[in-house]
Formats: C-alpha cells, structure tokens, sequence
C-alpha cells in the first residue's frame, strides 16, 4: 500500500473541507487557502490538521 493510497481529510476553519491522496489534500488546501483566504499555507500547516480517513467512509 503506497502513500497514495492513504486518505486524508483536511479541513479549514471556515468549514471547507477536502478528501483524499496527501498529494491531493495538500494541493486541494494550498489553492483553497490562495483563492478564499489570500493565504499560502506551508505543506506543515496543511499536514497538521490533516486526519487519516478509512477508505470505506471516503
Ligand atoms: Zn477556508
């Protein structure tokens, strides 16, 4: 099982959230947070709120 096999969720303050790959969820949160907030989250940031997902609740 790779990395990117493994979900995560992400989820901003202002109740946006986003599901899947890290890959995905770090480039989902990075564009969200430029084009809604005008703010660049560093890969630390966005990591740190990520929760792991099970697939099956996906
Ligand atoms: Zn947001």
């Amino acid at each position: 099982m790779g990395p990117d096999l493994r979900l995560l969720r992400v989820r901003c303050a202002c109740g946006w959230e986003t599901t899947g790959s890290e890959r995905d969820v770090l480039a989902a949160a990075e564009e969200h947070g430029l084009r809604v907030h005008n703010m660049r989250a560093t890969r630390d940031e966005i990591m740190a709120t990520a929760v792991p997902v099970r697939r099956e609740q996906a």
